[in-house]
């Protein structure tokens, strides 16, 4: 089948990897619904998606049968993929301005590209970037097998952005720098939304929006994410 360049996940891909027992579409619904009970998740919208993507694809095969859980998993080279609740928090609030629809995100902290594939469903374009290699050439093998067409990898230190590829409507961290870098607020256009944990110990998850001239922050609570490491791992 000829893949569309700009495809976006679609459904019935994605069913071809439904699981059994403890990776089948009856556990994904059920941490759903607790997603949504929690009120990680708000929206439909995010809500179908999440309960679209197989997270099982993205988790080592040793810890599969924990793919449906709340929690944070290994993915090799000392990275976890990140707890649904957090990934559903910072995907709602990314998308929660009407006035501002994300077309075109950029992501930083690929990892094991299960945030990518959520992002692919729901927005036109994704650039994402992971500064080691072998995560961001796995994640892109799982995403060229759910046939994600709208996604572009880089390998590279996310502190500086994309320029070249700026502006964007939205930007996402999963990797917790010590401060903001300020080269990702000037890649978000007028009325974009910046979404990252930021600190050690502690460690917050912050929202940020960018207004003509002031930057809004808004505190989104206390999350525990990798830090965000400086240049390329060899
Ligand atoms: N959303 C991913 C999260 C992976 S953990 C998932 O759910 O799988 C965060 C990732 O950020 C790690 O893979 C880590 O290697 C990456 N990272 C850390 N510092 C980075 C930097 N400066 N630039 C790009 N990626 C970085």
């Amino acid at each position: 089948m000829q893949q569309n360049p700009d495809q976006r996940i679609q459904f019935e891909i994605c069913r071809q990897y439904d699981g059994v027992g403890m990776t089948s579409p009856r556990k994904r619904q059920k941490l759903i619904t607790q997603l949504q009970a929690q009120g990680a998740l708000k929206t439909t919208k995010v809500a179908d998606v999440m309960n679209m993507i197989p997270r099982h694809l993205f988790v080592d095969p040793a810890f599969s049968h924990r793919s449906y859980e709340d929690c944070a998993l290994p993915i090799g080279h000392e990275q976890t993929i990140s707890h649904p609740s957090t990934v559903a928090i910072m995907t709602e609030w990314l998308l929660s301005d009407a006035n501002n629809p994300v077309r075109k995100v950029l992501e930083i902290g690929t990892g094991s590209g299960y945030q990518t594939a959520i992002l692919s469903a729901l927005c036109d374009k994704v650039y994402t970037v992971e500064r080691i290699p072998d995560l961001s050439r796995q994640a892109q093998e799982k995403l060229q097998q759910l046939q994600a067409g709208n996604v572009e990898f880089f390998t590279a230190d996310g502190h500086w952005g994309l320029p070249g590829y700026a502006p964007f409507d939205a930007i996402i961290s999963a990797a917790s720098p010590e401060t903001l870098p300020y080269e990702l607020v000037e890649q978000l256009k007028i009325g974009g939304r910046l979404v990252m944990p930021i600190g050690s110990h502690p460690q917050h998850l912050y929202g940020f929006i960018r207004h003509q001239d002031r930057l809004e922050q808004v505190a989104l609570g206390d999350v525990s994410f990798v830090p965000m490491r400086k240049g390329v791992a060899q």
